[in-house]
């Protein structure tokens, strides 16, 4: 599998990963054309939900002519992999840690960003003909274990303060919904939902297609410089050349992109196998229902949801390495701790699940994403953490109105620029290091 910190670029011509969406989804994706420009107002790099938000809003709202352009298909990376958890937040710091530093108001600010997001979300799923499969139950963020019920109970003080909406259900109210011994209490987030991440890919590229955003599959950037103060992007299929570039990239991006962007993210392999459909007994003994989100505790956390069709997705962090992404251990591992969660389906954990596939996501050296522009020209967004279906949508609306210089508001996503990782040649050793000590906590 492609690894960012190894190979040069992913592509061209690498086909989707072999997931339960690719293979379940049908959908209509906009016609790619053939030709890349010579020229134009306006690059993105990356056609997943950041690339292709940005894109939208640039040419809908701001009028500007722009090129789209992805190493393999749209949507080939994050944007077509994910488990479709669509939650409030981003990164890795909740309304809490936000509180702490910036206090009520601030903490109150982010959460009216997260909802601009879900307005977006809501907007493109009315836009698709099926909805984007939505499951409406809400997210479960439950204590896997009885020493992280207090930590959890403490959140859920300082969350129910922001939204009340929010409800905390106890041993006994967790257990009438997951029958699981690894779920002793939970905090229920109702507002967020299931969809297929397939099918919102699609519906953001048909956008972006009618509102005039020409699309260019297989045509990764090999190359980068610049000529008569215009940046020059080498790619695969030819030439271009525009005074803005966003690179909407991601955990996907290889290490040499552009030097403005070195070694200030970590690329993380997540990782996800779907069983085959559930048994009615099956389902019975686990008790979950077919439209609730789950994550864990955990610091690498676990998370599971039920499938309109009735397989369970279950996901958690994979390999380290791109090459050692599809070997069957990882998978086992997954169906393993599926059987932790879950010891009423031995037999389903006995056999091999239907589909294991796996993604880069972008982790920030302080937890949380920034929209800035690294350089005159240059705009990124990177850094979710794994956490993006939600936030990426106004991500991309925020680095389009960064390049039409309108000023974006103060909050600490759009203030500096991602810190570099200190040695950032030794990133995958402290990763290697942070997986034993999480693994060792969570025993
Ligand atoms: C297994 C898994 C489960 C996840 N589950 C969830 C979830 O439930 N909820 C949630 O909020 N988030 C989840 N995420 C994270 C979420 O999917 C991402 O945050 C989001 O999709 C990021 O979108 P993006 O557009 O920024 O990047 P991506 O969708 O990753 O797109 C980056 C694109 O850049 C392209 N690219 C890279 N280099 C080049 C180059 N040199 N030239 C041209 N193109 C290039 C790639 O081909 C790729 O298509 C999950 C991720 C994974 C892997």
């Amino acid at each position: 599998m492609y690894d960012p910190l190894v190979d040069n670029c992913p592509g061209p011509a690498q086909p989707h990963a072999r997931s339960y969406w690719q293979a379940t989804t049908k959908t209509q994706l906009p016609k790619p054309s053939a030709i890349l420009p010579e020229r134009t107002n306006c690059i993105v790099i990356g056609a997943g939900y950041t690339g292709l938000n940005a894109a939208l809003e640039l040419a809908k709202r701001f009028g500007q002519k722009v090129v789209l352009i992805d190493a393999n298909r749209i949507g080939w990376g994050c944007s077509t992999r994910n488990a479709g958890f669509a939650m409030p937040g981003t990164g890795r710091l909740g309304y809490g840690d936000w509180q702490k530093r910036l206090g009520d108001a601030g903490a109150r600010a982010i959460q009216a960003e997260y909802q601009r997001g879900f307005d977006r979300l809501e907007r493109h799923l009315e836009l698709c003909p099926q909805q984007l499969q939505v499951q409406r139950g809400g997210y479960l963020k439950v204590a896997h274990q009885p020493s992280a019920v207090e930590g959890l109970r403490n959140s859920y003080q300082t969350l129910k303060e922001f939204d009340p909406n929010t409800r905390w259900l106890d041993s006994d109210a967790i257990q009438a919904r997951i029958r699981s011994p690894q779920a002793h209490a939970a905090i229920h987030f109702p507002q967020s939902f299931g969809i297929n991440p397939v099918l919102l890919t699609a519906s953001i590229a048909r956008q972006a297609s009618e509102a005039g955003v020409t699309l260019v599959e297989d045509a990764p950037v090999q190359h980068w410089d610049k000529v008569g103060g215009l940046h020059r992007l080498h790619t695969a299929k030819g030439r271009v050349c525009a005074p803005n570039i966003i690179i909407a990239t991601n955990g996907y991006t290889p290490n040499h992109l552009h030097p403005s962007i070195h070694g200030r993210t970590l690329p993380v392999l997540s990782s996800v196998i779907v069983t085959r459909p559930l048994h009615a007994e099956e389902r019975q003994a686990i008790g979950l229902s077919s439209s609730e989100l789950v994550m864990d505790t955990r610091t690498l956390k676990y998370y599971y949801r039920l499938l309109p069709d009735g397989r369970l997705l279950f996901g958690g962090r994979g390999a380290i390495r791109g090459k050692d992404a599809g070997h069957p251990r990882y998978a086992r591992h997954l169906l393993q701790a599926l059987r932790g969660s879950f010891p009423a389906l031995r037999e389903l954990t006995s056999e091999p699940a239907d589909y294991y596939w796996s993604g880069w996501v972008s982790v920030a050296l302080d937890d949380y994403p920034r929209v800035y522009s690294p350089e005159e020209g240059v705009y990124t967004s990177m850094g979710y953490c794994g956490a993006g279906v939600t936030f990426t949508q106004i991500a991309g609306q925020r680095l389009a109105e960064l390049v039409m210089g309108e000023e974006l508001p103060p909050l600490p996503f759009y203030q500096s620029p991602l810190p570099e990782f200190p040695f950032p040649h030794f990133r995958r050793v402290g990763q290697w290091a942070f997986y034993q000590l999480a693994r060792w906590r969570s025993l």
